[in-house]
């Protein structure tokens, strides 16, 4: 749980809509206030070992791969250890490649470039945006909300029956939902997505700061997770998996690093042989940083050990709840229902209140970080808070009156990494 204190010179004034009034709350009036950032689903605070690793490296920092010179084959061995550090700590197959890229949504969108010809992508509408956007070129079927994990798998198993069966074919389904934190069945998915001859990758953005993701043990072809949900500092993810769709691909990105041999043609033009390896899809200068930070916070929170802190996380989730549930007005936002395995990521409105105005007032009056709006999974949000979609504005937008029924809701998330 991030807790920090604000001291006295730091103090600041927002101005506020709350409860439609303009009003100037002091935030800090004097003294130490301790403030809760309970928006980790966003970004979760890079772990002190992080940082202190970091720090440790940034005097021998150096661009990585083409240097003969000391600090470059020092970084270079760093970059190809953090690969193998993440391959670990996902438990890769001996042929899988670990890719490092920008985010989750730089990971998804790689992945859709890689996509054979004719290749069907199926994916619930409950998707964050980044999962859900990324096959727009490709022929995508995108499936009904289910209510159960159960219903999901039948839906998918429905909706693999009915596709013809000798094109390829993806699923992309999220681990943990980042507006309800819900698991979800992604061992049963990854079986069904196999038994009907299609893949499957797994959106693991909120999944991989919680719980182990086994590639292996869940048996889905990709993961695809961010270094800045997972402890790290923000700028560097990963898509690790199955090499051949990312071998027969197009680079990602056309330039250096992912170029094997490059020769100029009688006719003027260039010929270009592209790496085979992870290189391929890692064109320019790398994150030497950024994988560096990922692979420290994948090696402490396996030290820290996942049995405690699966256990410590549970019973932060029981108590926010615990107290939600005192509060008459609240309601709880959930797809799979109250005793649905989840992680901490809690989502819910309160009847009377405009969510924004809400989760401002959080900030201001209680020094509580929380997040508002329709997180980037619209189609989800308003499923769950049975809204009309014409009626519903734009990402984070305060739209309802206070008084009127919410369209948007507030999020409150943590983790037990730190
Ligand atoms: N997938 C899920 C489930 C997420 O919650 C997020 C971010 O909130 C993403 C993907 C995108 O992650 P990033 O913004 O790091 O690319």
């Amino acid at each position: 749980m991030s807790v920090f204190t604000v001291a006295a010179d730091q103090s600041v004034c927002a101005p506020l809509p709350v409860l439609g009034r303009d009003v100037t709350v002091p935030l800090v009036t004097g003294g130490e206030v301790t403030y809760a950032a309970l928006d980790y689903a966003a970004s979760a605070p890079a772990l002190q070992r992080v940082w202190d690793d970091v720090a440790g490296y940034a005097p021998y920092y150096g661009s990585v791969h083409r240097g003969a010179g000391y600090l470059s084959q020092l970084s270079t061995d760093l970059f190809e250890n953090a690969r193998r550090t993440v391959a670990e700590f996902l438990g890769c197959r001996p042929d899988d490649q670990v890719i490092f890229t920008r985010s989750t949504t730089d990971s998804l969108n790689l992945l859709a470039r890689t996509l054979p010809a004719d290749c069907q992508v199926f994916v619930f509408e409950t998707e964050h945006h980044a999962s859900l956007l990324p096959w727009q070129g490709a022929h995508v079927t995108c499936l009904d909300a289910p209510r159960t994990p159960q219903q999901a798998v039948a839906t998918l198993e429905r909706a693999l029956a009915e596709r013809e069966p000798c094109g390829p074919a993806l699923v992309c389904v999220t681990g943990a939902s980042n507006v309800t934190g819900e698991l979800w069945p992604v061992r049963e998915l990854a079986a069904a997505a196999h038994a009907h001859g299609a893949r499957i990758v797994l959106d693991a953005a909120q999944l991989a700061p919680h719980h182990p993701v086994g590639i292996r043990d869940l048996d889905v072809d990709w993961v695809a997770f961010s270094g800045h949900k997972l402890y790290a500092p923000f700028g560097s993810g990963v898509l690790a998996g199955r090499a051949d769709w990312l071998r027969a691909a197009e680079p990602y990105l056309a330039g250096g690093g992912a170029s094997r041999k490059v020769t100029r043609r009688q006719d003027g033009g260039v010929d270009v042989e592209w790496h085979e390896s992870a290189a391929r899809h890692e064109a320019g200068s790398p994150n030497v940083i950024g994988a560096y930070s990922i692979a420290s916070a994948c090696k402490a929170l396996t030290e820290a050990g996942w049995d405690t802190l699966v256990a410590r996380e549970q019973h932060l989730i029981t108590k926010v709840r615990e107290g939600l549930a005192e509060v008459p007005e609240v309601r709880i936002l959930s797809l799979f229902g109250d005793d649905a395995p989840r992680v901490g990521v809690i989502s819910f409105v309160v009847e009377g209140w405009n969510s924004s105005h809400f989760a401002a007032a959080l900030s201001a009056e209680y020094g509580i970080g929380v997040r508002d709006g329709l997180f980037c999974a619209h189609p989800l949000v308003r499923t769950l808070l049975g809204s009309d979609p014409q009626t519903q504005g734009e990402c984070g937008a305060p739209e309802a009156a206070p008084g009127e029924k919410s369209l948007n809701a507030i999020r409150v998330s943590f983790g037990a990494g730190t």
